[in-house]
């Protein structure tokens, strides 16, 4: 499985998540896009990466990031 094959699922705990907006900057496939209060919206998760930032730099634990087995 490479990267053009691969699906992923994100998910935002929006009972954690605070609205900093790290998981949007970090990502450099821009996956997210911020509703109007900030929260991250998913809406284009084909572009991801599995890079894991977003995961990586929540300072909440709001994201999770799994590769999905789509053969
Ligand atoms: S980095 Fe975490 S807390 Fe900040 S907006 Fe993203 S999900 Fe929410
Ligand atoms: S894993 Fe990387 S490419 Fe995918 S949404 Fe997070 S920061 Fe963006």
């Amino acid at each position: 499985m490479n990267k053009t094959n691969m699906a992923v699922t994100i998910r935002i705990d929006e009972a954690f998540c605070k609205r900093c907006g790290f998981c949007i900057e970090f990502c450099n496939a821009n996956v997210y896009e911020a509703d109007k209060d900030g929260l991250p919206l998913v809406k284009d998760p084909e572009k991801c990466t599995n890079c894991r930032l977003c995961e990586l730099r929540c300072p909440d634990f709001a994201v999770s990031v799994e590769v999905v087995d789509n053969e």
